[in-house]
């Protein structure tokens, strides 16, 4: 995701570009962690006392809605955010609730019949779960 496009998007919107939202855009900028809202409100906490975990929530909808970010509703409980909008699928470790991106390669063979009348996908969205190598094996 890029910063400055998510401050014009914002002023595009109306939307008030506070430095909080800044710091939030810039807090998920390209990361590969996929952080929760949480997260992200306990890093910017201590820069900005005033921060509300509403704020990022509504941050992180207004760049979803300009597909900048993608929220992820992996997790019943949480909620996640991915700045990386490009293709891929997700797999969630059920023990660790770690979150790993899944592309090309290792990907399930999805085949439609001529008859399924669909004239194009723009967007998928798929989630895996199961262990992950670290807690596997302990
Ligand atoms: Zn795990
Ligand atoms: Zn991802």
């Amino acid at each position: 995701m890029n910063v400055e496009d998510g401050i014009k998007y914002l002023q595009s919107k109306g939307g008030k570009v506070t430095p909080q939202r800044v710091a939030i855009m810039k807090s998920l900028g390209d990361r590969r962690d996929h952080p929760s809202a949480e997260k992200i409100f306990l890093e910017l906490k201590p820069m900005f006392p005033t921060l509300s975990i509403a704020t990022v929530y509504s941050t992180a909808q207004l760049l979803a809605q300009a597909s900048m970010i993608r929220i992820l509703s992996i997790y019943e409980k949480r909620v996640f955010f991915d700045p990386d909008t490009t293709p891929h699928e997700h797999f969630m470790c059920t023990r660790c609730k770690k979150i790993m991106d899944l592309r090309a390669g290792c990907k399930p063979k999805i085949r439609l019949k001529p008859e399924d009348e669909i004239y194009c996908i723009d967007d998928t969205e798929v989630f895996h779960y199961g262990l992950c190598s670290e807690c596997g094996r302990s």
